[in-house]
């Protein structure tokens, strides 16, 4: 969980989406994704108005996202997402165990980049010269015996 505060706002991590000019959060208090226009570079925080629907106390301050290079497809499984009768208790103001066990559960965080490994690939090597097979073979003193 990403507990960072700004002046009594929240800082969420910014995932990229299909859209380029889009940004995905994972919001932790009402559990589901929120998408804004992006309106900053990469890396720079910016503010937004909140599309919380739990209404949290800090609805109406909104809240500060810093937009990552991870894209939100690669850490949508670590977002843990309220069902729809967790939606209607949240709606309603109201919350439940399992509400607050997703809501105090790690959010998800950006990943490192993906590694190209075709950067990484070995050196392709010269074209080897067939096997070259001896031309003449030792020789053995023949058998004295007969
Ligand atoms: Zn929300």
């Amino acid at each position: 969980m990403n507990d960072e505060y700004i002046g009594g706002v929240p800082l969420l991590w910014g995932f990229t989406t299909f859209n380029p000019m889009e940004v995905a959060v994972h919001c932790r208090w009402c559990l589901a994704w929120h998408h804004h226009g992006l309106t900053a570079l990469h890396n720079a925080i910016d503010y937004y108005q909140a599309h919380c629907y739990a209404r949290p106390e800090w609805y109406d301050r909104g809240y500060w996202i810093r937009p990552t290079e991870t894209s939100m497809d690669r850490v949508y499984k670590q977002s843990r997402l309220a069902r729809p009768y967790e939606v209607r208790l949240l709606l309603a103001g109201k919350t439940s165990p399992t509400i607050q066990r997703k809501q105090a559960a790690r959010s998800p965080r950006p990943l490192p980049p993906v590694v190209d490994w075709a950067e990484y690939r070995r050196e392709k090597l010269p074209p080897s010269a067939p096997p070259q097979w001896p031309t003449s073979y030792p020789t053995f003193p023949d058998d004295e015996d007969d």
